[in-house]
């Protein structure tokens, strides 16, 4: 992994948000404010600021500085919730650990760290219900070498997951001051999540 890699992947990110930027802003007018797709949009700007000074710095510094840029730049709290979830990452890289190894442990850890912070689990129609199961497949696929098998792995159980949160009833975040009548609506979070998740995926297909 270099920094090179991820700073190529918020740019396919930010290409794929902006590709679906409607319907992220569609799907938060329904169960939530309005404002998501703008604060994962100012985020994603923000970071990509940071490409020129971080660009050579070990991975772990990389994932700090991301995750302490989004913590004091974007609101809501998808905001918080994301700088917590690249916080985590940053502090369970190994640079003597494989990629893969180093991709699974971080982003389990850095899942773990997110649902301390909001207090949320899986079932409550947050992008944890994407990233959860997104964890659990990278942690089976560690000692897979094939990053094509996994990426591919990684996009379908993502996709699967963002459906599933249709039916789902939000009981954390604004959704939940819907009741019942969040249900019917892919949660805004899961899906610009699972957007993400595909972007980086096809970083690995293509
Ligand atoms: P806000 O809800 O403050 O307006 P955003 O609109 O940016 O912030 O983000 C909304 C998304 O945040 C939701 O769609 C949901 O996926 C996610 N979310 C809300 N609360 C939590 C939580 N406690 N844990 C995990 N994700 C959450
Ligand atoms: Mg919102």
């Amino acid at each position: 992994m270099k920094g090179k890699n991820i700073f190529d992947s918020i740019e396919n990110i930010q290409n794929i948000i902006i590709n679906n930027k409607e319907e992220i802003e569609k799907l938060d007018q329904q169960i939530g404010d309005g404002d998501h797709i703008f604060n994962i949009l100012r985020g994603l700007e923000e970071i990509n600021k940071l490409k020129e000074s971080l660009i050579d710095k070990p991975i772990d510094q990389i994932f700090k500085q991301l995750g302490m840029k989004i913590m004091t730049t974007v609101g809501g709290s998808s905001g918080a919730l994301f700088a917590t979830l690249l916080i985590g990452m940053a502090k369970n890289y190994n640079a003597q650990s494989t990629d893969q190894e180093n991709i699974a442990k971080m982003f389990c850890e850095g899942v773990e760290a997110m649902k301390n912070r909001g207090k949320a689990n899986a079932g409550e129609k947050t992008m944890l219900d994407v990233l959860i199961p997104v964890s659990k497949i990278l942690i089976e696929c560690k000692n897979e070498n094939n990053n094509k098998i996994i990426a591919e792995k990684v996009r379908n159980v993502a996709e699967k997951a963002m459906l599933s949160t249709k039916n789902m009833l939000a009981t954390k975040g604004r959704a939940s001051f819907l009741g019942e009548r969040s249900k019917g609506h892919i949660d805004p979070g899961a899906r610009s999540s699972q957007l993400a998740i595909d972007a980086v995926c096809n970083q690995f297909i293509n």
